[in-house]
Order: structure tokens, then sequence, then C-alpha cells
């Protein structure tokens, strides 16, 4: 199949970002993708995308170091397609507990990973399109989060998503008429690592029943939207926010 274009994600080498690329190599993109520090996982999603027939390269990159954006791109492969597509998929909560208890580096991590990071790398990446006069398509991961507000578990994440959701309506009414669209996911909580790494592994099985549908997402039905929203099958589609929660 002739390549649509390569696709750079933040965070593919577990989770919602892992599901992505494979999806999206499995849709007909080419995928760059970065990693924090698992190197043998990210090389595992790399050798999957490969044996789909499509090109892959993982990167590390933390996207919460200041040159974070510059560097990364600075180190994309010049051997793939062009740019077609973002996925700002890299996120993370800090530990689980109300808001008095959060640290101050917590705060600030988090919100360097999840915006600061974010917004970096959108604005070098658009930068790029518009130099060279392409469209392209950005995707946020959001968290229904932003919009529950995570009360005792993550307010300051909850915080850093609805920063994310704003930009991605602001932007895409700024880049529209460039035929740059963008648009964010909006999960509900999803049968990844990340609660692990909040500090409760059973977190998604406790919150269950607070969910419409009683059940948490699979990161694969998180990836189906993302990668709708990057596909010409969403041409006309740019500033949502597309809840994948079960309902919430
Ligand atoms: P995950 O399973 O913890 O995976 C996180 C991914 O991001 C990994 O690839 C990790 O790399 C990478 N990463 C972590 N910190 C990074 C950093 N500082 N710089 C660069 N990459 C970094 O997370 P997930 O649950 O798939 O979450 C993905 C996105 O969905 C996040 O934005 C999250 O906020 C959002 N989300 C998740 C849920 C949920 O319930 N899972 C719900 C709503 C929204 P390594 O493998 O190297 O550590």
């Amino acid at each position: 199949m002739t390549s649509l274009g390569t696709v750079l994600i933040t965070g593919g080498s577990r989770g919602i970002g892992a599901a992505t690329a494979r999806l999206a190599a499995a849709s007909g993109y080419d995928v760059c993708f970065t990693y924090a520090s698992q190197h043998e996982a990210a090389e595992a999603v790399a050798a999957e995308i490969r044996a789909l027939g499509r090109q892959a390269c993982c990167l590390q990159a933390d996207a919460g170091a200041a040159d974070f954006a510059d560097t990364l791109l600075a180190r994309l492969p010049s051997s793939l397609p062009p740019l077609v597509g973002l996925v700002n998929n890299a996120g993370i909560t800090g530990p689980l507990g109300p808001f008095l208890q959060a640290s101050p580096d917590t705060m600030r991590q988090v919100l360097e990973v999840n915006v600061l990071g974010l917004m970096l790398l959108t604005q070098q990446v658009v930068r790029r399109w518009r130099e060279a006069g392409r469209g392209g398509c950005v995707v946020n991961v959001s968290s229904i989060a932003a919009t529950l507000g995570a009360p005792g578990e993550y307010v300051h994440y909850a915080a850093s998503k609805a920063a994310v959701e704003s930009f991605t309506v602001g932007l895409a009414k700024e880049l529209a008429e460039h035929g740059i669209r963008v648009n964010a996911v909006s999960p509900g909580t999803t049968l990844t690592d990340i609660h692990a790494a909040a500090g409760e592994p059973g977190r998604p099985q406790r919150v269950a029943a607070r969910i419409p549908m009683r059940r948490p997402g699979e990161a694969h039905e998180i990836a189906e939207a993302i990668v709708w929203l990057l596909s010409e099958r969403s041409a006309y589609v740019t500033g949502s926010v597309l809840k994948v929660a079960g309902g919430l």
C-alpha cells in the first residue's frame, strides 16, 4: 500500500500511544513515535509496525525537556515520507491524592509534559507545514478529567487537560484556513499502565461503577477515534473535543 505519509506520536511505546501507532500503521501511515525510558517496549511496537510493512522509528525524548521540540524534529529520519499528522499523546498524572498534597514539583512536571511540551512541539510542526505550504492534522490527547475535574485524585492534571482542550479550540480556528486541522480526543478511564504509575493499578476497576457503560475503555478504542481524526474521513472536523468515555 502507498504510504499516506508519516504520523508523529508522542509516547508511543505503551498504552493509548502504542495502540494509535499500531492502528495508524495498519491504516497506511508510516510512524515515528517517542518514548521516555522504556526502550524495549518502544522497539517491540516499532517491530510490530515494520511487520505490517510500514516504516517505523522510535526516539527517546522527554516531553518535559526545554529543548524537546527542537531536538526531536531535528532527529526525524529524512528517509520517512512527509509528516502529515501529529498526535500529542504523552502525558502524566503525578501521584493520586487531594490537591493539598500535590507537590510543586509534581504540578510543574505535569504542566511541562502535558501542556508546554505539547504546545512547543505543535508550534514547530505547524511552522514546518506552513513553510512548506502544506496542510496537516494535529490530534491532542486530553482526558475526561478536564470535564469532571478529578476531585481528590489529580485536580492539577485535570487542569492541564483543560488547557489542552482550550488550546485545541483556539488553534483550530487560527489554522483552519490553512488546511491544518486541530482536534482532541478526551478518553475516559482506560486500561493502561498510567494508573499504576499514579499509585493505584486497580483504579479502572474502582471507578467502573460511575461510568455509564460500567467498564473502563481499552486503548484500541481510544486509538480508533484518534486515527479517524487524523484521516480524510474527518475532513470537515476541526476544533472538536471528542469524548470517548463510555457515556461520561
Ligand atoms: P501510559 O500507558 O502511562 O503511557 C505513557 C506513554 O507516554 C509511554 O509511551 C511513555 O513512555 C510516554 N511518556 C511518559 N512520560 C513521558 C515524557 N515525560 N516524555 C515523553 N514521553 C513520555 O499512558 P496512557 O494511559 O496510554 O496515556 C496516554 C495519554 O492519554 C496521556 O496524555 C493521558 O493523560 C491520556 N489519558 C489516559 C487515560 C487512561 O485512563 N489511561 C484517560 C484519559 C486520558 P515510556 O514507555 O518510555 O515510559
